[in-house]
């Protein structure tokens, strides 16, 4: 007889930690499939609260709504890194948690995460821990200069970093992030920027989606190309680097692999436990998309097929593009293979993901033609 738990079947209430965009995605792809879904996110005009079966709009350390929550779901995940590690254990004793607390513990510290990927052998950009303002001098030293000081702890999308050139700049960026632990990296030349999203299940069955070339604008993530324009070895290899990631973790639940490609060869990045922005585009290119895929890796279902349907290029859209009176989503629809997602957020700002768009065509440079175009119509 085997162990493995029975599978969480439709009529049953997920839980989702944070109620951000891809709480959202994954709350409606759960609903669609016949699921409740309760929502903890402290924000009252959350994007998936407004989505969800209950909001519970708390702290992500309320012992009561932890409680709640634990109470009325069979099993709980969550959207972001920055989930306190122990509300995940708290819950635990509750119900079925994806990811684990070991997993989100290693990817929401920048040095915890470099130190774990260089244990276990994957390459990354060179890199340095730095405590203190006296640690800079022999860190720099190390990585070479120029170099980006990354702060260790919720820094995302390019916040929480500094480009240095001197001690004397590093020093000033160093006091600038408030003395907090810091990673500082050397400055790779990027020749392309790549990333894996997959989804492993509690019986070590892995799925991945394929991988998607990604460029980023000012630290966000702007447009991500699939199939990645890169050669067959090198797909290879990120496929078999995430998958091995995510096997050294005994990782359950979905997450994301960021490479570098840098001299033709790949170095990880950043690891994510949880959907990620780059995978948007399997929400209308692929049989199964990365929200259902969450869904089933945490409800023990079997992985749904991740195989391309089309050629597709994703855009983000950023709060920037809210000026005169808005996007202009008319010239958007007007195209029959365009998909547009908005994720319900009242308030652009500047650099907010406020949306995304797939451009699918047969062939991939065509996508990806009109996707800037249309990006840049917007
Ligand atoms: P991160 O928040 O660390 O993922 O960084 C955001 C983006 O900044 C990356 O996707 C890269 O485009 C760029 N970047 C980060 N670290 C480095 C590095 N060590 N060398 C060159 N570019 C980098």
């Amino acid at each position: 007889m085997s162990s493995k738990p029975l599978p969480i079947l439709p009529g049953a209430t997920l839980g989702i930690l944070g109620g951000g965009q891809l709480g959202r995605m994954f709350t409606i792809a759960a609903r669609t499939m016949g699921y409740k879904v309760m929502v903890l996110d402290p924000d009252f005009a959350s994007p998936a609260g407004k989505m969800a079966d209950v909001h519970l709009q708390a702290d992500y350390t309320d012992h009561g709504a932890l409680r709640q929550l634990g109470a009325a779901c069979a099993a709980v995940t969550t959207e972001f890194e920055n989930v306190p590690a122990a509300s995940l254990i708290e819950l635990a004793n509750h119900c079925r948690v994806s990811p684990g607390a070991e997993s989100v513990a290693i990817a929401q510290d920048r040095s915890h995460e470099k130190s774990w990927l260089r244990e276990h052998g994957f390459a990354t950009a060179p890199f340095a821990l730095v405590d203190s303002e006296a640690g800079l001098d022999a860190a720099l030293a190390a990585t070479g200069a120029p170099a980006l000081l990354k702060v260790s702890r919720f820094g995302y999308d390019g916040k929480g970093q500094a480009r240095v050139g001197t001690l004397e700049e590093a020093r000033a960026a160093y006091r600038e992030f408030g003395g907090q632990p810091c990673v500082l990296e050397g400055f790779v030349k990027l020749e392309c920027e790549m990333s894996v999203v997959l989804a492993r299940s509690d019986t070590d069955e892995c799925a991945l989606f394929p991988v998607a070339e990604n460029r980023h604008d000012n630290g966000i993530l702007d447009v991500s190309i699939v199939p990645a324009r890169v050669s067959d070895a090198l797909v290879r290899q990120a496929r078999e680097m995430a998958r091995a990631v995510a096997d050294k973790l005994g990782y359950v639940g979905v997450m994301a692999v960021e490479f570098f490609v840098a001299g033709g060869r790949l170095m990880i990045n950043e690891i994510a436990p949880r959907p990620h922005n780059s995978g948007h585009y399997t929400l209308d290119a692929c049989v199964t998309d990365q929200f259902e895929q969450q869904v089933r890796a945490l409800c023990g279902l079997p992985l749904g097929d991740t195989r391309l349907l089309s050629p597709v290029t994703m855009v983000n859209i950023l709060g920037d593009r809210w000026h005169d009176g808005g996007p202009h989503w008319d010239a958007l629809l007007a195209h029959d293979n365009i998909k547009l997602h908005l994720y319900g957020k009242e308030a652009a700002r500047p650099g907010r993901k406020m949306g995304h768009f797939n451009v699918l065509d047969a062939d991939p440079a065509a996508a990806l033609k009109l996707a800037e175009q249309m990006r840049d119509a917007l």
